[in-house]
């Protein structure tokens, strides 16, 4: 075996919800949560407008959340805190293929984490065209839950998975492992297939309240059964790797 990636190898989160959508903790709780684990960074990636049932943000509102956000780095700095929140958004892709916030707000963003749903039920083709227009955009990092399922709930969506991997390398978008023990989606076949075509992994728990970032443990144990090793791994890199990483175009 090769060494497989460990729990303390992670330097960070990258899905993370708060109050301002369907999260239950403030920007501030869950920065506490995430410096309690050792973590240098943690994206807010709150839901887009699309999401009515998760109490999306508009544009308007998205600005006034991305404020907030950088003045509680500000206050993490001034108290001699060393975790970086990053600016982020999780952002729908609606049934055409379009993301749910124009490109200039998109371009504001550190971190775009995109994703379905709504229309789970279309046919693999056109649902993998619609995921495949989102990942040619050029506006985002890393395509979230990329099949839907939720376990013992609902199947995965129909998607052609060596289409999506072939363009997410070529688009340099990262693919997600949401460590939601119903989602673990990813799931380890697809992660391999992932390593194969050199797509980074990043293990991101979309937490919806402090407790959830030790969800972590769940997806730490999916990428050890596709045999990933901290190199394979996004959120294994340092703050100043990360935002290297996350520059688009
Ligand atoms: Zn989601
Ligand atoms: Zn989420």
């Amino acid at each position: 075996l090769p060494k497989l990636i460990e729990i303390g190898d992670i330097k960070g989160d990258l899905h993370a919800h708060t109050i301002a959508s369907d999260g239950s903790g403030t920007i501030a709780e869950m920065a506490e949560a995430a410096i309690a684990r050792g973590y240098e960074y943690l994206a807010i990636t709150d839901h887009s407008k699309a999401v009515g049932i998760a109490r999306g943000l508009d544009e308007k509102k998205l600005l006034k959340h991305l404020a907030k956000i950088e003045e509680q780095n500000e206050v993490l700095k001034d108290s001699g805190k060393k975790l970086r929140l990053i600016k982020g958004a999780e952002v729908d892709i609606m049934a055409d293929g379009s993301l749910d916030y124009p490109p200039e707000i998109l371009d504001q963003l550190e971190c775009v984490v995109a994703s379905v749903h709504s229309g789970f039920d279309m046919e693999r083709a056109r649902m993998t065209d619609r995921v495949l227009s989102a990942l040619s955009s050029g506006q985002i990092n890393i395509l979230a839950h990329p099949t839907g399922r939720l376990i013992g709930i609902r199947e995965p969506y129909e998607i052609d998975m060596e289409k999506v991997m072939a363009a997410a390398r070529e688009e340099g978008v990262f693919m997600e492992l949401n460590c939601y023990p119903e989602r673990l989606d990813l799931n380890d076949i697809h992660l391999t297939l992932a390593k194969e075509e050199g797509v980074l992994a990043a293990i991101s728990t979309d937490s919806h309240s402090t407790r959830n970032l030790s969800n972590i443990f769940y997806g730490i144990h999916t990428a050890r059964r596709a045999w990933l090793e901290k190199k394979h791994v996004l959120n294994t890199s340092t703050l100043a790797e990360l935002m290297r990483l996350l520059k688009k175009g």
